[in-house]
Order: structure tokens, then sequence, then C-alpha cells
């Protein structure tokens, strides 16, 4: 089966675990600070904290902006359940924002609706989460303008789209937003196994995050409540849990960032030969903006409805392990518990019924990418 992602590992990549797995520090070493000076670099972010997953950074993200129960988070329903999870772990209500059925990102004019209303009702959110959806970028110009009008925090979920660029910034400049999370799931752009990182601009929030992610501890000198009592001294000021990533991650990941770039532009190559390909025939997929040089974590044929379950199973007999992303979070029974209903946001419901995520990854070879190719245009006569 030719999976819909899957990581690359070098021999390079090897070589840095296994250096970092026999020196001194396999948990919390030189690599983590390492990583976390590459990831700032690429991202042109001055601070960058780095922790053991996307989900981790997502629920950080919400406590160092204070999000606690009685605030409103709002995401879009097209996405992983983590984005909203991360609110609901807070003690959070979280509501959702429809998107555009054509590029699957947030909708601007839902947002502006939304927001008209909720000034009416007095019910404002206090961060908004939209979803850096298949690699390509949120119109984040917008959504900062309208975070300024109605006074509300913003946390990109990047986790599509290290490498990406929205105006030719990379994303998690964080120029639009005041926290940025990165996923390095072995599926998405680059990997550290499980890990993510969370950029920003402000330095008060990357201390936040740094004491959050270790039990909210802290050894800084200048910030001891009490007399400092002697070396082995430290104190925990607040609530916070072990969401460390390890030495031996943060070296992977540091080989993998050396890579971004042309991991980057092989998914662009690929993607570039789907649209090439599909354009020929008519066949509909989910469309990039042109603000965004997309990371493509993802390409997704967007087909008739009707027929989209047929033809998943039909590319899965086939040996091609699409995949669909995703089912919407309002529909997940734990949401439905909460109170959300299908048919309350039309358009992500309309974008997951036609969507089937293809292969694409930096290995997939040409010859297989043809083979996919050929299989869908097979499958397009059953369409009609
Ligand atoms: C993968 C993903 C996450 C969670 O990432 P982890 O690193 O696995 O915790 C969150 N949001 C989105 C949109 C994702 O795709």
């Amino acid at each position: 089966m030719i999976p819909y992602g899957r990581q690359q590992i070098l021999t390079s990549d090897i070589e840095a675990v296994i250096d970092t797995l026999s020196s001194d520090f396999i948990t919390q070493g030189p690599q983590i600070q390492a990583f976390e000076q590459a990831i700032a670099q690429a991202c042109h972010a001055p601070y960058a904290v780095a922790i053991s997953s996307a989900t981790a950074g997502l629920h950080l993200a919400c406590l160092a902006l204070g999000v606690g129960s009685g605030d409103l988070v709002w995401t879009v329903p097209n996405t992983f359940v983590a984005s909203a999870n991360c609110a609901v772990y807070c003690g959070a209500d979280i509501d959702f924002v429809d998107i555009d059925v054509q590029t699957g990102l947030l909708s601007i004019d839902a947002l502006h609706t939304k927001l008209t209303q909720a000034k009416q009702q007095g019910r404002l959110p206090k961060v908004l989460i939209p979803v850096h959806f298949g690699g390509a970028s949120c119109d984040m110009r917008s959504i900062h303008a309208l975070a300024q009008q109605y006074g509300f925090f913003v946390i990109e979920d990047a986790s599509h789209a290290i490498g990406a660029r929205y105006h030719e910034q990379p994303v998690g400049s964080s120029l639009y937003a005041d926290l940025c999370v990165f996923s390095f799931h072995p599926v998405k752009i680059i990997t550290t196994a499980e890990g993510g990182v969370v950029t920003t601009r402000h330095q008060a929030l990357a201390e936040r995050l740094l004491d959050l992610r270790t039990h909210g501890i802290t050894r800084d000198a200048e910030r001891l409540t009490r007399p400092d009592e002697g070396p082995w001294y430290y104190e925990q000021q607040t609530l916070g849990f072990n969401y460390r990533i390890t030495d031996l991650q943060a070296a992977l990941g540091v080989a993998q960032t050396q890579r971004l770039h042309d991991l980057v532009a092989q998914r662009q190559a690929l993607a570039a030969r789907y649209r090439q390909a599909f354009d020929a025939l008519g066949i509909v997929y989910l469309k990039v903006p042109e603000s965004c040089y997309s990371s493509y974590h993802l390409f997704v044929l967007q087909i008739p409805a009707e027929h989209r379950k047929a033809s998943f199973i039909a590319l899965r007999e086939a040996g091609i392990g699409v995949n669909v992303h995703y089912i919407p979070v309002h529909w997940q029974p734990y949401y439905r518990d909460l109170g959300f209903q299908q048919g309350q946001f039309p358009q992500a419901e309309l974008y997951y019924r036609q969507a089937i995520s293809l292969p694409l990854f930096p290995d997939l070879s040409m010859a297989e990418q043809d083979f996919i190719i050929e299989q869908v245009y097979q499958l397009q006569h059953t369409w009609s």
C-alpha cells in the first residue's frame, strides 16, 4: 500500500540520534536549544519553545494566554480534534467558524458574521485558532485586523505548515498571531517522531511556555519569590505539566530542519504534477490561495459526495493509501454531547463529504504518482 504520508529518514538523521544517544544527555540536553534555534531561524521568529507534541503546544498556548473556565475559544470544524480539545482542557467553551470549501481554510466572511453576532450577544471569543489546512496559510492579515478590532488572541494551528510562506514570510513568524504551533508527527512535513514547537514574538509568552512545559518550575534567580536556599533550589510557581521533548527527538529535529526547504520543494513538485494531471481533465482539488507558498502536507481531491465512498474504497483496493481529513470535529460524539449538531457548519460538512487525501510525501516516486493519477482518471468515468 502506498501510504498517504510518510517520514523521510536518512542516514544523517539516524547518525544524529545515535550521537545523542551515546552522549551525556538523552532527555534535557543541548539538542533541544539547537532545535529551537533552528526552528526560530527557519520561521523568522524571535522565540521557539519545543514541546512533546502539537497537542501539548496547543494546550500550553491556550494556558499562556490565560484561557480558563467561562472563556470562549473558536476554531474550524475541519481539523484534527486537538485544535478544539486544547480549549476544553482549559475548561473553556469551544465554538466553530465555517470554512471556504474551495481552500479548506477559515472563511473570513463567516468569521466576520459570527463576530458581529457575538458582539451583540456579549459573547466574543478570547482566542481564535485558525488552522493552516493542508499547509496553506489562512488569510492572517484579515484575521489580525479582526483580532485588533474585536480584541481576541490568535493561535495559529500550523501543524501542517512548517516550511510554508504567507505573503513571502515564513508561517510561524507570528507577525499576525500571538502564538504559532507546529507538529512533528511522522506524517507532517518534518518529524521528531512525536513533538512540536510553539513560536512567538512575545518574550513573556515564551517564558510562560517554558515554565508550563516543565511542571511550572523555574530556577531563574531573578524570579524566585523566596530567598534562594542553595544551588539545588527551585520553585514551582504555577501548575504546569511534563510536556518536554527529549534530546533524542530534538537531535532528529535538527537534522530534519536542515532539509526543510528541500522537503517542501519536493512536496511542491509532486503537487504541481498532480495539479497538471487533474487540470487536464477538470478534476477538482483543494486550492491554495495566491498569497501562499504551501508546504503541501495534503493534496485533497474533491469529488462528488455521492461517489466519494466508492472511489475511496476503489483506491484502497488498488493499493493506494488514501485518507480523509477530517471528520468534522463537531460531529464527534464528544462534541455532539456538548450540543453541536450536523448541519451547523455546512461548508465544512460539504468539504468533508467530497474529500479524499491522495498520497503526498517527498519519497513518493513519479512512477507511483503516475499510477495514482491513472487510477483517479479511471474512477472519473464513474462520477458523471
Ligand atoms: C497533527 C495535528 C495536530 C496534533 O499534532 P500532534 O503533534 O500529533 O499532537 C493538531 N492539529 C492539526 C491540524 C494536526 O494536523
